[in-house]
C-alpha cells in the first residue's frame, strides 16, 4: 500500500476562495460504508473503524492536511439561470491529498456534514437515502468504467430531518467524496461575475498546476485548459449514453473542470433507450434528459469558455471550445464499443455501427443493460445471447443489420468472457425500482443485507469488466 501523501494545497489559492467551518456535531456515528478499495489506493487502508468515525463522522482533521473544513464558494446555472447565491452549503473540503497514481490533487468533499455562510434556508444535512443512492450510483458507474467521484465513506448521523420528497422524518447522514478536484465551472463564473480577474488567473494557474500540468507551458493557458476541460467532459457526455445513466442536475455548479462525474442526487438508470426519460420529478421540461445531456455539457462549457475571456481571446477560445463536438462523436462509439469489449475499427465504420445499435434499441425496446451484457465480446457470444430473456429481439429481422456489421468487430484484449459474471442469466442493474427495493429493508427494520449484496455484485461487475482503481 502505498504511503497517504496529505496535502492542503487549496489553501494557496487564499481566503477569496472558501471560508473557513465546522462540522455539525453529530448525535450519533454509526458506519454505514467504507470504499476499502479507494482507502488502500490513497494510504488510508490501515485506518481501523473508530478512525473511521474520527475522521469522516466528527471530521477530525487528517494528520498533515487541511487543518479547518473549507466551504468553498461558487456560483452557478442552475436549469439555465444564474444564481450567484449558492456555495458549498451542506458540505466543505475536508482534505486534501496526491494521488499516487498520477501525483494530480484529490479532495475528501462532503456532503451533509452541517450549515455553512451558503446554507441559505436549509438545514446542511443529507438524509441516509440521499447518502445511500449516492454510494450505488457511484458504485455502479464506476462498474461500468464512468470517471466519477468515490463514495469514500457514508456515516448515518442520528438525526430526523424534514424534506418534501421523502417520507419524513428521515434519517441522517454525512458522506465523504473522493474526487479529483471540487472546483466547478460555477467557480469560474463566480470570479468573472465579480469580475475578479486576479483571481480567476490565479485558478486557472491552479487547475493547470494540478490537474493538467501538461498544460504548463502552453502559449494562452486559458484556451490550453479550455479544450482539455472540454475534452474531459465530452468524453463524460459519451460514458454516460453508454452506462445508460441520467445524471438528473446538470446545472454548472455540478460540472467538475476534470470531467469527473460527481453529486448525485435524483439520478437514474435507463430501462430502455429513450431520449426523452428523465430524472428528477422537478425537471419539468425534460431539460436534463438522457438524450439532451450532450447538448447540455455543450452549453455548460460554453458558460466556462465566455468566463476565460478575461485571460485569452475570442479567437483563442472559440477554436478551443468548438473540440467538444468532434471530441463526443470520437468518444460516442468508442465508449460504446468499449462497453461491449470490442475493438475500435475506424471512425466512419464505428459510427454507423452504433447508428445501428440505436436504431435496433429505439425499435426493438430491448432493456439496455441487457444489450451490452448479451454482446459482450460481439459474434463471440452469439450463442450465449441466444439464451438470453432478450434472445427474441435478437432473432428478429431487425437484428440482423446490427449483427451483420457486428460480425467485423474482434472482441478487445481481455474480455473476460469466462468470468462468472457473464453466467448469469441477466446483468446486474439499479433501476429505480431496484434501488428502492434495496432501501425498503433499511427503513423498515434497519435491515442491510440487500445493501451489501447489491455492493458485492457490483464487485464482481467491476471485476468482470477488469475496472481498477
Ligand atoms: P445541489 O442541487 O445538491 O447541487 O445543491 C445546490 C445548492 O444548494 C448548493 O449550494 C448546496 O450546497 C445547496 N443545498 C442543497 N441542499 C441543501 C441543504 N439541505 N442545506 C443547505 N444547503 C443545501
Ligand atoms: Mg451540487
Amino acid at each position: 500500500m502505498p504511503d497517504f501523501r496529505p496535502s492542503r494545497r487549496h489553501e494557496d489559492l487564499g481566503s477569496a476562495f472558501y471560508d473557513r467551518v465546522a462540522a455539525a456535531d453529530f448525535p450519533q456515528t454509526i458506519l454505514r460504508h467504507r470504499d476499502n478499495r479507494w482507502a488502500e489506493h490513497v494510504g488510508l487502508g490501515g485506518l481501523s473503524d473508530a478512525q473511521w468515525l474520527t475522521h469522516f463522522g466528527h471530521f477530525e482533521p487528517l494528520p498533515g492536511s487541511l487543518p479547518h473544513p473549507l466551504a468553498l464558494r461558487y456560483h452557478g446555472h442552475q436549469f439555465r439561470s444564474y444564481n450567484p447565491d449558492l456555495g458549498d452549503g451542506r458540505g466543505f473540503l475536508f482534505a486534501q491529498c496526491t494521488d499516487p497514481e498520477d501525483g494530480r490533487l484529490l479532495d475528501f468533499g462532503t456532503k451533509g456534514s452541517g450549515k455553512t455562510p451558503y446554507s441559505r434556508g436549509g438545514d446542511g444535512r443529507l438524509t441516509l437515502k440521499g447518502g445511500v443512492r449516492e454510494v450505488l450510483a457511484t458504485e455502479m458507474l464506476e462498474a461500468l468504467g464512468v470517471y466519477t467521484s468515490k463514495s469514500f465513506a457514508l456515516i448515518e448521523t442520528g438525526e430526523q430531518l424534514y424534506r418534501g420528497d421523502e417520507p419524513s422524518p428521515a434519517r441522517s447522514s454525512v458522506l465523504t467524496r473522493l474526487s479529483h478536484s471540487h472546483v466547478r465551472i460555477g467557480t469560474f463564473q463566480r470570479l468573472a461575475y465579480l469580475e475578479d480577474h486576479e483571481n480567476l488567473g490565479r485558478l486557472l494557474d491552479f487547475c493547470i498546476a494540478n490537474y493538467y500540468p501538461q498544460l504548463a507551458g502552453a502559449e494562452d493557458k486559458a484556451a490550453a485548459f479550455l479544450e482539455a476541460v472540454a475534452g474531459n467532459v465530452a468524453r463524460l457526455g459519451a460514458q454516460w449514453i453508454a452506462a445508460g445513466f441520467v445524471h438528473g442536475v446538470l446545472n454548472t455548479d455540478n460540472i467538475n473542470i476534470t470531467g469527473e462525474s460527481f453529486d448525485y442526487g435524483p439520478w437514474r438508470f435507463l430501462p430502455q433507450y429513450d431520449p426523452g426519460f428523465t430524472a428528477a420529478y422537478f425537471d419539468e421540461t425534460g431539460l436534463y434528459a438522457f438524450g439532451r445531456q450532450p447538448d447540455t455539457l455543450a452549453w455548460n462549457l460554453t458558460r466556462l469558455a465566455e468566463c476565460l475571456v478575461p485571460l485569452s481571446s475570442i479567437e483563442n477560445l472559440e477554436p478551443a471550445l468548438n473540440t467538444v463536438w468532434p471530441v463526443f462523436r470520437e468518444q460516442l462509439p468508442r465508449q460504446m464499443l468499449r462497453r461491449l469489449g470490442l475493438r475500435p475499427r475506424d471512425i466512419e465504420e464505428d459510427s454507423a455501427f452504433i447508428t445501428a445499435l440505436f436504431g435496433f434499441l429505439s425499435a426493438s425496446k430491448a432493456r439496455y443493460e441487457q444489450f451490452f451484457f448479451d454482446w459482450r465480446g460481439g459474434a463471440l457470444s452469439t450463442e450465449r445471447a441466444a439464451r438470453s430473456p432478450a434472445a427474441d429481439h435478437y432473432a428478429d429481422d431487425a437484428f440482423r443489420p446490427l449483427a451483420g456489421l457486428m460480425k467485423a468487430y474482434e472482441p478487445a484484449d481481455a474480455i473476460n468472457l469466462d468470468h462468472p459474471y457473464f453466467a448469469r442469466q441477466v446483468p446486474r442493474t439499479m433501476l429505480i425500482d431496484e434501488v428502492e427495493a434495496v432501501w425498503a429493508p433499511i427503513a423498515e427494520r434497519d435491515d442491510w443485507t440487500l445493501f451489501e449484496s447489491a455492493l458485492s455484485e457490483i464487485a464482481q461487475m467491476r471485476d468482470a469488466y477488469r475496472i481498477r482503481p
